[in-house]
């Protein structure tokens, strides 16, 4: 199918808007230049009505900190959702520097080949970055950047009352998604990080499609080690299999380098690929002999790749 792209358009809640300014560089950049991103940030204290511009206020029930208050986060969703009062008015993100001379410019078209979206609801996804979320993932990355529009709210001090996210439910679709079992300081980090993730994926963003198929994670697994010119290096050899100029055997040593690193520091993805299927009768193989064990060997069903 020919999908249209230029379609991603991001918007960030924040306290802190200059936080997000590394969103108009390199590879961002350049899609905000070729039109196949924008971006908006939007400072909360847009939709505060005291003099002090307060965002937070105390806990109910006690305890230390502060939390940020209903009456400001959710007029602000409301408005980013519907592009309207100073969410309307807040100017996009411009690349940080002119990569493509001549170029594509904000707002043209180009098309390239992109898988369906099925999800017929059409409400904007709204990220929460929280550590009590559901861990982010390559999958969701896949997921999001197939979507028109990603809104992120990002949370300072204890975090944003719950029942911000329990009324944007009628206007958004909520994800709650954490970074990982630390605590940061703020939301803007873990959206830098979200973003990055999400727009590389979106056709067209990296030069060649390939380079991210063969990531780690699309296969479940973890990427083997990567090596470039001179062949040696402070009498360190590039392993002999990648001069060789035989191909079968490049992808073989590739495969087996996968395993062997994500059996080494990432087991539990090594159980979750054969459990899903990834794994063939060689991987099986390679398994079997790394581990010394024949706890890999081949269920029947498993295919030869
Ligand atoms: N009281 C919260 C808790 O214990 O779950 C922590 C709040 S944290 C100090 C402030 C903000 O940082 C959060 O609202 C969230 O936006 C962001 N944050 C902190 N750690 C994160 C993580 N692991 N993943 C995603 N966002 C995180």
């Amino acid at each position: 199918m020919v999908a249209k792209i230029g379609a991603m358009r991001i918007d960030v809640v924040t306290i802190f808007p200059e936080y997000l300014d590394p969103l108009r560089h390199a590879l961002l950049g350049r899609a905000i230049e070729r039109g196949i991103l924008s971006v908006g940030v939007h400072d909360l204290r847009s939709w505060t009505h005291d003099v002090h511009k307060a965002v937070d206020d105390t806990p109910f029930g006690g305890g230390p900190g502060m939390v940020m208050k209903p009456e400001v986060w959710g007029p602000a969703l409301d408005d980013v959702a519907a592009l309207a009062g100073p969410a309307g008015q807040d100017a996009l993100l411009e690349s940080a520097s002119p990569h493509v001379r001549g170029g594509l410019r904000a707002g043209k078209e180009t098309t390239v080949d992109a898988a369906p979206v099925e999800d017929p609801d059409t409400r904007p996804v709204l990220i929460v970055p929280t550590p009590a979320g559901r861990p982010f993932t390559q999958d969701m990355a896949q997921r999001w950047s197939q979507e028109e529009r990603l809104v992120f709210a990002c949370g300072r001090y204890e975090g944003i009352d719950q029942r911000v996210f329990t009324d944007a439910q009628q206007r958004y679709r909520v994800e709650e998604v954490s970074l990982g079992d630390y605590v940061l300081i703020g939301g803007e980090v873990a959206v830098l990080v979200i973003a990055e993730a999400v727009v590389r994926l979106i056709p067209g963003v990296l030069g060649n499609r390939a380079s991210h198929q063969e990531d780690s994670f699309q296969d479940g697994l973890l990427e083997g080690p990567s090596y470039t010119k001179p062949r040696v290096w402070r009498d360190l050899e590039v392993p002999e299999v990648l001069t060789s100029g035989n191909h079968a055997k490049v992808a073989r040593w590739r495969r087996d380098q996968s395993l062997h690193r994500t059996l080494s520091v990432r087991p539990g993805l090594v159980e979750d690929a054969a459990d899903a299927g990834l794994l063939d009768k060689a991987d099986r193989r390679t398994l079997a002999a790394l581990e010394g064990s024949d706890a890999w060997s081949d269920p029947a069903t498993v295919p030869e790749k």
